[in-house]
């Protein structure tokens, strides 16, 4: 309780492992919960650096509003007039789908639930949240052939049973340290072998080197080289069966009796010649089979995926075929096994499952399937629109075109969509931009009326973390008055604009609502959830959840498994004579995304207070740069200046850099080409080139 100063039991705001971690009110101190559910009180530098921006001197403590260029302070009353006003006038002078609505991964589930239904009411789908940039394909390629998108296997499952953990694109030892320290680098000290398939070296590669023991193999690939680099993998365990049907390189009886598709994999592989993909991921061909082999002979094998598989034009196609290489060696609906994304924020998990996105409502039910609609229509009393709306780069791309008003809560899309530079032109021909945040950042500046909100250690709610456990957060009192939870601000936003549906006793009381309307929830209560939480499916109250899906089939329309072959589709931009470079992009541990938070934590601005490059030694020398040195970074969308990294951790004709610094992030340089289905942006793989003479 925060009346006697005791610490309060939340999790950790920044990635999607779910720590538990205590704060105390007053003044607001990070405290380690020792019996936490998933971390057990260890702690990475983030989670242990949480608090520091809580009290941050740069909060926003008050409604801004813009007049003449330049913000000035408002009162709430004032703030809210203005926001219901505009917001009508875009809906007389272009209907409702003249707005677009940001909900955000970051916060919670209930009040992404009431953005989603808000926008609804407004009679718009447009509301998304930064799902789209980080696991769009992924959620797509796993709801189609498996049934729900999400991970399939729990991280204490995984620990246990898995014998081998192929990570393909994902780094957890940087972005998910807890469960690559407690759960995967146990496993591997008791026998579990990891496999790896990364363009790049990083923390994950090195957590795994571990003395005395030869369990871990790198698969260096050249980006976008996931789809040929699994073929081989497909293929060499499908001519193992071959020639040794007994030996149990495939699962037959289960592509029998749970699978679809497997006829067209084998279509699509008829042709395939292993000796040259190999050549084109640049990895040895033996090197492949090998860890081919590993998995398929292991008892059983977990994939885990990141966004190095996700973020490219062929995302969906990319985890298909991590989907295919587990269905056929039978390697899901077991403790063990199965597809894992690695979710990159504390609810990037639960703003899917509550319905802020424009194709589904709540519990992925899809709007336009009438029966679906209707019975969320029951609930709420008004009627939600039946076509899917546009997702959020798609929103970006149409603003001063056809979407004249954007509400934005808690994102920063002018730093976090690729081609920044476009984007920041774009946000400025909106009419309307209503921004809810507790920081100025790069796309507040932007907007005409700014709201502060409240930060995660102030205030309650639920959020779900990557491994599908629905857990709550307990707030530690405001530290500004002025200040308002997310969640007050939309059920205010709502009752002004539509009289009724928005008055809600806090998250508790909207929690009750979300969960009638959201299947996998539905048997979830604030009590039931306690300090363990509840991993969903949770369909009737009493169920315990389950810690893996797919034990007795799948949740597709036809009940089984889709295997489908896919073909190598080369990134949308390949390197030329003009940007001879391949630009690839990841994070780091010390930062959060666009560093909203993680750049004004001390603790963690003093591990990287900058971005740099990660630039391979033979290429260093043939631009004649030393490691240090800063250079121009250019690409067709723009150019940042950075320090120089020498280091083979990337391949040679490849560069890798991060997104995180306001002064030079790599979003001013990346591709905003969409994958067609789950309209993700590229930005795993652009062409670039360095400029070296530059004045220092
Ligand atoms: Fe927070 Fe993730 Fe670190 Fe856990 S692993 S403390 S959830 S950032």
């Amino acid at each position: 309780s925060t009346e006697n100063n005791e610490p309060i039991k939340t999790i950790c705001p920044y990635c999607g492992v779910g720590c538990g971690i205590k704060v105390r009110p007053g003044d607001m101190r990070f405290m380690p919960w020792a019996d936490a559910p998933v971390n057990e009180g260890s702690i990475c530098i983030k989670g242990g650096a949480a608090t520091e921006v809580v009290e941050h001197e740069d909060r926003l403590t008050d409604p801004l509003i813009k007049e003449d260029g330049e913000f000035r302070e408002a009162s709430w009353d004032e703030a809210y007039s203005y926001i219901v006003e505009e917001m009508e006038r875009i809906h007389d002078d272009y209907g409702p789908d003249g707005m677009g609505f940001f909900s955000s991964s970051k916060t919670m589930n209930e009040e992404n639930y009431l953005l989603q239904k808000l926008a609804r009411r407004y009679g718009t789908n447009q509301i998304d949240n930064c799902t789209r940039m980080c696991h769009a394909s992924t959620v797509w390629a796993l709801r189609t052939s498996l049934g729900a998108g999400a991970m399939t296997n729990s991280m204490a499952d995984l620990e246990e049973k898995a014998d081998v953990f192929w990570i393909q694109g994902a780094n957890p030892g940087e972005q998910h340290p807890i469960a690559n320290s407690q759960y995967f680098r146990q496993a591997v000290l008791e026998g579990a072998t990891v496999i790896q398939v990364d363009p790049h070296a990083n923390k994950t590669t090195r957590s795994f080197d571990i003395e005395g023991t030869e369990r871990h193999m790198h698969l260096q690939n050249e980006p976008g080289t996931d789809i040929p680099l699994l073929n081989v993998v497909i293929k060499t365990i499908l001519e193992k069966h071959e020639e040794n049907p007994d030996e149990g390189w495939i699962d037959e009886a289960f592509i029998e009796e749970r699978t679809q598709g497997f006829d067209h994999l084998k279509e699509t592989l008829s042709d395939f010649v292993k000796a040259e993909a190999a050549e084109q991921c640049g990895v040895p061909l033996e090197d492949i089979e090998r860890a081919a082999e590993k998995y398929a002979m292991a008892n059983n094998s977990a994939i885990f995926t990141g966004m190095g598989m996700s973020q490219h034009t062929c995302g969906v196609d990319n985890v298909q075929n991590e989907i295919n290489l587990a269905l056929i060696t039978g390697n899901l609906g077991r403790p063990g096994t199965g597809v894992n994304p690695l979710r990159g924020q504390n609810n990037v998990q639960g703003a899917c499952d509550v319905g802020a996105m424009p194709n589904v409502l709540p519990g992925y039910q899809l709007v336009d399937d009438d029966e679906a609609r209707e019975s969320v229509e029951d609930v709420w009393g008004f009627e939600i629109p039946p076509e899917p709306g546009l997702t959020n780069v798609e929103i970006s791309h149409a603003a001063g075109d056809t979407v004249h008003g954007l509400y934005i809560m808690g994102e920063n899309p002018v730093m976090s969509e690729p081609d920044g530079n476009r984007v920041e032109e774009r946000i400025k021909d909106l009419e309307f931009l209503c921004v809810q945040d507790i920081f100025m950042t790069e796309t507040a500046k932007y907007a005409d009326v700014i709201l502060p909100a409240t930060t995660w250690a102030e205030r309650g709610g639920t959020v779900t973390n990557t491994d599908r456990r629905v857990q709550r957060m307990r707030g530690a009192g405001k530290v500004h008055e002025t200040t308002k939870h997310d969640l007050d601000i939309l059920c205010e936003v709502g009752t002004r604009l539509f009289g009724e549906g928005f008055d809600f006793d806090g998250p508790e009381d909207v929690f009750e609502e979300l969960r009638q309307v959201c299947p996998d929830y539905h048997g979830m209560t604030y009590d039931a959830l306690g300090e363990t939480g509840i991993h969903w499916p949770c369909k009737e109250p009493g169920d315990e959840g389950d810690s893996f899906l797919y034990e007795d089939g799948f949740t597709t329309d036809s009940g089984y498994g889709q295997i489908e072959g896919v073909r190598h589709q080369s990134p949308a931009e390949v390197p030329d004579e003009e940007y001879p470079l391949i630009l690839t992009t990841g994070r780091l541990e010390e930062h959060y995304n666009t560093g909203t938070m993680s750049r004004r934590s001390p603790t963690l601005k003093r591990q990287h207070p900058e971005n740099f490059v990660d630039i391979h030694p033979n290429d260093a020398d043939r631009y004649g740069i030393e490691d240090g040195d800063t250079v121009k970074l250019r690409s067709r969308r723009g150019e940042i200046e950075v320090k120089v990294q020498v280091t083979e951790a990337i391949k040679e004709g490849s560069i890798w850099t991060t997104p995180h610094f306001a002064a030079a992030s790599a979003n001013r340089l990346t591709n905003d080409v969409l994958d067609e289905r789950a309209k993700i942006p590229e930005y795993k793989a652009a062409a670039a080139e360095i400029e070296v003479d530059i004045d220092p």
